[in-house]
Parts: C-alpha cells; sequence; structure tokens
C-alpha cells in the first residue's frame, strides 16, 4: 500500500475572495525559496512547521463550505506550492474528479524546463495558473526576491506554449517596481504571451510588519510607503498600453 501523502500547511481559508475567479476555499501551504522583501505572509517561509493535513481532510473541509465557494473552486497558494507538488498533485487530482475548478498560484521558481514530468502532470489537474512575476527585470529581481526570474520567465512561456490559461500577478512597490520603464517592460514580455486571461496589479501595503516583529524579522522596506489606489491605477495603464502596443 502506497503511503498517504500529506500537506506541511501553514492555514486554510474557506472564503478567500482574492485568490481566482469566484469565493475560493484557500490552502496556503508551507515553505517558500524566495524571500520577496514585500511579502505578507513571512510566516510560510519555513518548512519546518509541522501542521500536516491529508487531502481528504482538505476536501471533506471544502464539502463543508461547498455552497459558498460553489462558484469559485480551491485555490492553492503559499510560501510557494511547488514545493511540496506531490501533495497539490494529489490534491487536484482528486479535486477534479468532483469537478472541483482548481488554480494554483505560484511564482514558478522552481520550473525546470528540463525535467517537466511532475509539473505536467499537475498542469493536467490545473484549471488556471496564477502566476507571480516579481520583477521583470533579472538583476532587480534577486534585489527583490533574493534569486533570478530565470525560471520564472521561462516557465510563463512554457505555460504560452501549452496553452495553459494564466492570470498575471504584479506587486506594485514605490521606488521598486513603480517604474515607467519595468512596467513597460513587464508590458512587453506579457505580449508576448498568448494565454494571459487577466492581469492582476496588487498595490504595495506594509501590514505585514505586526507579522514581522513578532517573528523577529527585520523589515526590509521599513520607509517605503504603500502604493495609492492611482498609482496602482496608472501602472495597469502602463502595462497595458506596453502590451497592446508590442502584440505581434
Ligand atoms: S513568493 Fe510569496 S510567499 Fe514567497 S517570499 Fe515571495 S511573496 Fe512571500
Amino acid at each position: 500500500m502506497t503511503e498517504e501523502i500529506l500537506g506541511n500547511i501553514h492555514s486554510l481559508e474557506s472564503c478567500g475572495t482574492v485568490d481566482g475567479p469566484g469565493i475560493r476555499f484557500v490552502v496556503f501551504l508551507q515553505g517558500c525559496p524566495l524571500r520577496c522583501k514585500y511579502c505578507h505572509n513571512p510566516d510560510t517561509w519555513t518548512t519546518n512547521l509541522n501542521k500536516k493535513i491529508s487531502v481528504k481532510e482538505i476536501l471533506e473541509k471544502y464539502e463543508g463550505v461547498k455552497e459558498f465557494v460553489k462558484n469559485g473552486g480551491i485555490t492553492v497558494t503559499g510560501g510557494e506550492p511547488l514545493m511540496q507538488i506531490d501533495f497539490v498533485i494529489e490534491l487536484f487530482k482528486q479535486a477534479k474528479e468532483r469537478n472541483i475548478h482548481t488554480a494554483l498560484d505560484t511564482s514558478g521558481i522552481l520550473f525546470n524546463r528540463n525535467n517537466t514530468t511532475k509539473i505536467d502532470e499537475l498542469l493536467k489537474y490545473t484549471d488556471l495558473v496564477l502566476l507571480d512575476i516579481k520583477h521583470i527585470d533579472n538583476e532587480e529581481h534577486k534585489k527583490l526576491t533574493g534569486l533570478s526570474n530565470t525560471n520564472i520567465l521561462d516557465f510563463a512561456k512554457y505555460l504560452s506554449e501549452i496553452n495553459k490559461p494564466v492570470w498575471i500577478r504584479h506587486v506594485v512597490v514605490p521606488q521598486i517596481t513603480y517604474n515607467e520603464k519595468w512596467l513597460s517592460e513587464l508590458g512587453k514580455f506579457l505580449a508576448t504571451l498568448k494565454n494571459i486571461k487577466a492581469l492582476d496589479v496588487l498595490p504595495y501595503h506594509d501590514m505585514a510588519i505586526p507579522k514581522y516583529e513578532n517573528l523577529n524579522i527585520e523589515y526590509p522596506l521599513i520607509g517605503i510607503p504603500p502604493l495609492t489606489k492611482e498609482e496602482a491605477i496608472k501602472a495597469r495603464n502602463i502595462i497595458l498600453v506596453s502590451y497592446k502596443k508590442n502584440q505581434p
């Protein structure tokens, strides 16, 4: 008998409204290799918080709130869900057997084009990918997250090649990504993809500061103000103008 795969989770949210279409049951998985300076979930970074849960338990909890989330589905986020890909495969496989809409919120940082067996298996059961592009410029990406964006952009191209529906998510931070050059370059890159269904421009906020204090981690963006609504609209427009201008 094969051993049951358990997920190492941070938390569950039964009525999420910001992680995909409709009202959704959201699974926050533990563990992330990135260290985004604006991260509002630093408590998901480590992998050794052992709150384990089975696929069966998650689906039972989903069934309990099904009436509220029937126009939505299940979203797996984190942390970085691809760190527990075997668990997510099993969860999405069983969710699809019940005809539940599945969304994967990932940065794609662990994508490797030379070994796509597992990700292909996961994508078979994934209706929508919420792809977080942190910074379009590689050097700036390293400064912002600690790692290169090569895998992330390659994952975006791969999803386009296989025509998997994608929502692009981009956090706009004053002094970092709120910059005409970078936003235009992002739009230009997105214009090369043929599978984008939506663009979520997420304005930076600093509401996670108390979490950093509790965890005794220095908050990296002290002094950077939240992005205003007007700035977020402007940022979105810059991306979209460039996107349209660069359409093939
Ligand atoms: S990928 Fe998400 S969870 Fe990981 S550091 Fe960045 S914002 Fe935080």
